[in-house]
């Protein structure tokens, strides 16, 4: 039996359930490697987490640095989250000749490039499975799995707060505020809930799923990000009747060597078994080459959950089986203004006779052609929602064509656009 020792940074939800859990299942991993693993010491700059630490059996310092100077330590397990110093930490680990394992999807999203290309010079290992969608193991199934297919698209629910708003938002008939404050309310959304809601949490899954997928690190600034704040009750009873859902999809495609990158509210077809993914679940849909369509589904988070992966890249690395550090490619990312998409638009118009001419003749003189219109309440000089649904057009004539549209005097409000998706 093997012993391999690891320091863990961050005694959090994540830090916590990784202890317990390798605790608990220790047997099942010696019956199923030659290793035992040992928690050598653990880290947190909170000096109350020593009580924890004690009742779990493990050694504490509030000294990353300790762990990172301990030539008995392999492998060093950052679980502490946020940008600075964690990869400091994660640079000095390497540099001193260690392994690495780490959930931090924000840090490898911004300094990814830097880390993965160090741990490449020092013949190193990154463990980044709990990184991206939590439980599920992804990482390991492109990387290893389908290490001979071209994934062709990527299309995922990777963020489960946002997941469960929108679920909510049409189970239960009530409004975004509502929605958030019963995710807040259950734990599932932050106080501070911007980097879900806003889809920026889905974005750093997504820049590391293109450097996974595709090889390439994309600045962040120039993925398009839309959240769903500004997705309404009203988008959404309508989106269903005309037998869609709507969810906050991660998207990558590869064409022509040109990657479209995104995150966006998208209207996917009831039909979609992606439409039926709830509450705070995760789901990565692949278009893969030769493999065909693959669907995961799962937990995105939560402690216990997400140790399974951070388990899981450590026996991997213990049993020297860590992930090969990929090519880096060149990738030209599409500009959002050159997509192409179908398109769900709602106006607040006057009902007044010549209204939908109007709009009609202004998306025509923009080559965008109209789908179908949905106008079911009449209430004449009123405002009422028209919905429409185009063909295909180039996104940068919708917005020009809706931000025209929006300052006729029948207008009332600005109008909503979603992109549909035919997955
Ligand atoms: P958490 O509960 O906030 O735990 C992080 C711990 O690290 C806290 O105790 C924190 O102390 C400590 N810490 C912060 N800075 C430190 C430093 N400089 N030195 C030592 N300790 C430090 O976070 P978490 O939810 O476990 O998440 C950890 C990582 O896993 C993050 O990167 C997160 O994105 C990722 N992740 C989390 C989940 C999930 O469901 N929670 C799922 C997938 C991935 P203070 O509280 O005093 O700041």
């Amino acid at each position: 039996m093997k012993i391999k020792k690891i320091g863990i940074i961050g005694l959090g939800h994540v830090g916590e359930a990784v202890i317990k859990s390798l605790r608990k299942y220790s047997g099942l991993i010696s019956r199923r490697t030659p290793l035992k693993i040992v928690v050598k010491k653990v880290c947190d700059k909170d000096k109350a987490k020593r009580k924890i630490a004690k009742k779990l059996g493990c050694s504490f310092t509030s000294s990353p640095q300790e762990l990172i100077d301990d030539p008995q330590i392999d492998i060093i397990v950052e679980l502490m989250g946020g940008i600075k110093p964690a990869g400091d930490f994660i640079q000095e680990a390497l540099k001193k000749g260690k392994d690495v394992v780490t959930a931090n999807k924000a840090l490898l999203a911004t300094s990814g490039k830097q880390i993965f290309s160090l741990a490449k010079r020092k013949n190193r290992s990154i463990g980044f499975e709990a990184s991206v969608c939590g439980a599920i193991p992804l990482i390991k199934s492109i990387s290893q799995g389908l290490v001979s297919c071209e994934v062709k698209k990527i299309y995922g629910i990777l963020n489960g707060t946002t997941n469960y708003i929108l679920y909510k938002m049409a189970k239960e008939r009530i409004d975004f505020k509502q929605a958030l404050r019963q995710a807040q309310d259950n734990g599932l959304a932050e106080r501070s809930p911007y980097l879900d809601i806003e889809g920026k949490d889905a974005l750093h899954k997504l820049c590391i799923l293109s450097y996974l997928c595709y090889g390439v690190w994309p600045l962040q600034n120039k993925i398009y990000t839309e959240g769903i704040s500004k997705i309404s009750l009203l988008d959404i009873l309508y989106a269903q009747e005309l037998n869609y859902r709507i969810k906050l999809l991660a998207i990558a495609k590869k064409e022509k060597g040109v990657l479209d990158l995104r995150v966006q509210p998208t209207l996917v077809s009831m039909e979609h078994p992606l439409s039926h993914v709830s509450l705070a679940y995760n789901a990565v849909y692949l278009h893969t080459q030769p493999a065909g369509e693959l669907l995961f589904r799962g937990e995105g988070a939560g402690g216990v959950p997400t140790s399974s992966a951070v388990i899981s890249d450590i026996v991997s690395i213990a049993s020297g089986k860590g992930m090969a550090i990929r090519d880096e490619e060149k990738g030209v990312i599409q500009n959002i203004k050159d997509a192409r998409a179908r398109y769900y638009i709602r106006f607040m118009a006057q009902d007044h006779p010549g209204v939908l001419a109007k709009i009609s003749k202004i998306l025509s003189s923009l080559n965008i052609s109209i789908a179908s219109v949905t106008q079911k309440e009449r209430n004449k000089g009123r405002v009422v929602p028209i919905i429409m649904l185009t063909h295909e057009a180039r996104e940068d004539s919708v917005r020009k064509a809706l931000t025209e549209i929006d300052s006729l005097g029948v207008i009332k409000g600005p109008s909503q656009r979603i992109r549909i998706e035919d997955l």
